[in-house]
């Protein structure tokens, strides 16, 4: 079989990786590109609440401690001064803090920086510049981190915050917060390593879920994919299982539904074949005998002979006829003419025909009606409704032989009922009778002629005329169809 779709496997893990994909790219950007930022960002807002703190308990006699604590908790150095730069507190200022190597006029020239700038200034700088900037040579600074690599020392940055506050007296002293910002890329470097292992364990995790995913959901499909082909084959007791999840329980429900209605259908189709085949059978045996005798033996030439091979081919014709009606109304290719007529007096003249019958056979059909009724409607499709259901109640009818039709109105609606006096219908084959080939007792008598087509016809006619229609049934008493139409 020719593949042009892609299997559900292939699709789940497509997915699974774009997934994978975009989750390393974001971790990739903002472990990596980002990385730096975030923490500078942090970094300068940690030095700038440590400024407030200071400014906020600048009159504090416990200042000192506080400044103590802050520095130890931050890794910073904390210094302030007056105006002119000279010292007024200085705590956690080590021997590899910047500020303590800053000059009276350096830190004049920043108190008069941060004035210009409204109070407050930040400042990032390398180590590098700070050597030009303030012309002391890095070494003497002796930093504590000599055993770092040369070129991570020359990125080491500092972070310096200055923040101009008063005092309670009037007096301004200007606070400065300083921090060596670490490089970070010894660890972005690392966090590297880790996100190729990451992306590595992610991708084949993603294969890992892709086949058990796609296990999960295809094994049903495919046991159901096998299954259907088994159907196909016309194998209709195949039985759909599959568990796993509800679609798929209730795709197989769906399924097993359709079977069993294919494997009815097919049932009765073989019963259909089988019973036309005895239908067209015996008739034809009939005529073709009768036919032989009267040619071999002259003697038998006579009118009962002749009419025998008559009604013959007359029960051939309407055993056709029911069979073409069917296929019609199936392939929704019959259509209705609906005109006005009195169907009293087609019901009327309808059970005259049967006159000669009934007095012969000793059949007796009446007909109770109170007035003639119109209607619009197909007369001939009708009619075909009305000769159903006396057919049938003269061959289900009792040993009183009498079936009695009765016509009246109701709300609007005209309600024609044909009694029989016969078995009836058990509750239960009551729902059955109006499906296509059923026949409730197949070893009756009339099993040979009736193709259980009859009510099947009946129904669609009356469904084509929006009528309503059922049977009232007592068995061993009779039965009671009926049928309802709008009257003009
Ligand atoms: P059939 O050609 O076999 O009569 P129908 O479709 O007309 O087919 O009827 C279907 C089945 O319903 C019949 O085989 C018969 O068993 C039952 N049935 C129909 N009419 C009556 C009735 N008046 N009394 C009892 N059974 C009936």
């Amino acid at each position: 079989m020719k593949r042009d779709k892609i299997s559900i496997k292939w699709n789940i893990f497509a997915y699974l990786s774009i997934f994978t994909g975009v989750m390393i790219v974001f971790l990739w950007f903002f472990q990596t590109v980002f990385l730096d930022d975030f923490y500078k960002t942090i970094k300068s807002s940690k030095i700038k609440s440590c400024a407030e703190t200071v400014a906020e308990n600048i009159d504090s006699s416990d200042l000192s401690n506080i400044m103590l604590s802050l520095s130890r908790q931050n890794d910073i150095s904390i210094k302030i001064t007056d105006k002119n730069g000279v010292s007024l507190d200085s705590i956690g200022v080590g021997p590899n803090s910047i500020i303590d190597r800053l000059s009276n006029e350096e830190i004049g020239a920043y108190y008069s920086k941060a004035e210009k700038n409204g109070g407050t200034s930040l400042q990032t700088f390398s180590e590098e510049s700070f050597k030009i900037n303030f012309k002391k040579p890095m070494d003497d600074m002796n930093f504590q981190d000599n055993n770092r690599p040369p070129d991570n020392r020359k990125k080491m940055e500092s972070m310096l915050y200055v923040d101009i506050v008063s005092k309670k007296d009037g007096a301004k002293v200007m606070i400065l917060v300083h921090s060596t910002i670490t490089p970070l890329d010894a660890t972005v470097e690392t966090l590297r390593t880790q996100l190729i292992f990451i992306t590595v364990i992610f991708m084949m995790l993603s294969i890992a879920l892709a086949v058990f995913i796609s296990k999960k959901i295809s094994n049903p499909i495919v046991k159901i994919n096998d299954s259907a082909k088994e159907l196909a084959k016309g194998k209709y007791d195949t039985k759909f299982e599959g568990t796993g999840y509800k679609e798929i329980t209730e795709l197989n429900s769906t399924l097993n539904y359709a079977a069993n209605e294919l494997s009815k259908v097919d049932g009765l189709r073989k019963e259909l074949i089988a019973n036309i085949s005895h239908d067209l059978r015996t008739p034809l045996t009939l005529i073709t005998g009768y036919s032989e005798v009267m040619r071999d033996l002259p003697g038998e030439n006579s009118p009962e002979n002749i009419q025998i091979i008559i009604d013959e081919a007359k029960r051939l014709t309407s055993l056709v006829n029911d069979i073409l009606d069917i296929s019609k109304f199936e392939s929704g290719t019959q259509e209705i003419e609906l005109s006005e007529f009195n169907l009293t007096e087609s019901i009327r003249n309808m059970i005259n025909r049967y006159g000669k019958f009934t007095e012969q056979k000793g059949y007796n059909i009446s007909f109770i009606y109170d007035e003639d009724t119109y209607i619009k409607a197909d007369e001939m499709k009708i009619s075909q409704v009305v000769y159903n259901l006396i057919n049938n109640a003269l061959t289900y009818t009792g040993k009183d032989k009498s079936v009695t039709v009765k016509q009246y109105y109701k709300d609007g609606y005209v309600r024609i009922e044909v009694i029989d006096t016969g078995e009836g219908i058990s509750q239960e084959k009551i729902p059955l009778i109006w499906d296509r080939y059923y026949k409730v007792d197949k070893a009756h008598k009339r099993a040979a002629v009736g193709t259980g087509l009859g009510l099947s016809i009946v129904k669609s006619i009356l469904d084509m005329h929006d009528g309503r229609y059922g049977v009232e049934s007592t068995e061993g008493k009779g039965s009671t169809f009926w049928f309802e139409l709008k009257t003009l």
